[in-house]
């Protein structure tokens, strides 16, 4: 338990087979401090209580753009969820090294306030990763000096798979158990179906300006990339990029402004016509990883809002 005790959230969790969202009152202690920070967002140790013993501990990542709307939380959930979808289906290629997404599910606390102070504050959660973390790459052109095989035929084989309509990169994780994964679209012009790290055509052109097959994407017959090819110097970033905020679109293609207030619930329910998934129904696999503390307190890093006033 972390100081400020033990408090009463919401714990909504997707459904990939149904793509429905649930929701359960829960108890969590949620540090006081990040004690990561990445790109764009704050990280945070936190303990779910409604999980077994022995893997309740779990990390609450929270936007660093003041303005993110709830709903950005439940898309980046279904987002991690898709890929969790094609690494089973990539799986089933027997390739040397088996991969998979964690589980991911959003927490709202009912009694604080969002930093924007619209709606109660919300973070995206899962569980820890023990080991030592590699990124492998990001969502636009980097590569990791040890270009494994494994997360960049994966990525090639995205592309692949999906008929040239969707790309997923800026894979990272503890050996190949990923998280924070991007999608990039291709669904025309100014057509983005995941988030502001969609990069669209110019971040699948990034991706295979540094890609070079290796072994594995040529035991899977992957053809070589035949798009244009981005031009660029060395990528030696490990940064997402990010597109402008607005309009903001979410998985499904829908656009809002940075001022809307929409609820998340509006995220379930969504018909698959207008549903950026086209692949669901595969058989869930749970992965709850075996968790542990991997990380200290930075004071320079904010404090969550109203931590003692539970
Ligand atoms: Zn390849």
């Amino acid at each position: 338990m972390y100081p400020g005790g033990n408090e009463t959230a919401l714990k909504h969790m997707f459904n990939p087979a149904s793509r429905t969202w649930t929701v359960a009152t829960i108890s969590v202690s949620i540090a006081p401090r990040a004690f990561q920070e990445g790109t764009m967002r704050y990280v945070y140790h936190l303990t779910d209580f409604s999980l077994p013993p022995g893997q309740q501990q779990c990390v609450a990542k929270l936007s660093k753009d003041p303005n993110e709307q709830k709903r950005t939380y439940f898309s980046e959930v279904e987002m991690q969820y898709k890929c969790k979808e094609l690494a089973q289906k990539f799986n089933a290629y027997n390739l040397p090294k088996r991969i998979d997404f964690v589980d991911s599910w959003v927490v709202e606390f009912p009694n604080r306030p969002a930093p924007h102070g619209a709606g109660p504050f919300t973070v995206l959660v899962e569980p820890v990763l023990r080991g030592p973390y590699v990124k492998h790459s990001n969502n636009y052109g980097f590569v990791s000096p040890e270009n494994r095989s494994t997360p960049q035929a994966f990525s090639h084989w995205t592309w692949v798979q999906s008929g040239g309509k969707i790309l997923v990169c800026d894979i990272q994780g503890v050996n190949d158990l990923y998280t924070d994964p991007q999608i990039h679209s291709n669904a025309g012009h100014q057509n983005y179906l995941y988030g502001r790290g969609d990069m669209g055509m110019d971040g699948i052109n990034h991706f295979f300006a540094t890609h070079r097959c290796n072994g594995l994407c040529r035991s899977l017959g992957l053809p070589p990339h035949t798009g244009p090819q981005a031009m660029h110097p060395a990528f030696e970033s490990t940064a997402v990029r990010l597109r402008p905020q607005t309009p903001i679109q979410d998985i499904y293609g829908r656009s809002y402004s940075s001022a809307s207030t929409s609820p998340a619930s509006s995220v379930g329910g969504i018909s698959t016509a207008s549903c950026g998934f086209a692949d669901f129904g595969l058989p869930r696999v749970m992965s709850c990883p075996v968790v542990a503390d991997v990380g200290m307190a930075f004071p320079q890093l904010p404090a969550m809002p109203m931590l003692f006033a539970i």
